[in-house]
């Protein structure tokens, strides 16, 4: 498993730190930093997929076998009132 943190994201709550502090470091102001690289051991696992799943602002991303982060759904603007649909291009 590789993961990424998009640190332009992170707002330092610090939840990541608390389910896998052997991967995530804080710094002073609690924006989070990989302590030992991209990849993630076996044994660490279940803490950095509960830190990526409870990240409340999305900052932790699983990679693909290529290093890629992965795709996320474009959208197009929503009128009031309108449900939003992906826009035909996603991932296009
Ligand atoms: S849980 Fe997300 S927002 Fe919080 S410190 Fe970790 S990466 Fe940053």
């Amino acid at each position: 498993m590789r993961i990424a943190v998009d640190r332009t994201l992170c707002d330092g709550f610090g939840l990541c730190v608390v389910h896998a502090p052997e991967t995530f470091s804080a710094d002073e102001w609690g924006y989070v930093s990989l302590a030992a690289g991209d990849t993630v051991a076996p044994e660490h696992q279940t803490g950095v997929r509960r830190a990526l799943l409870d990240c409340p602002v999305h900052a932790i991303v699983e990679l693909d076998a290529q290093g890629r982060p992965p795709r996320r759904p474009r959208t197009r603007p929503v009128a009031s009132g309108e449900r939003a649909e992906p826009a035909a291009d996603a991932n296009a």
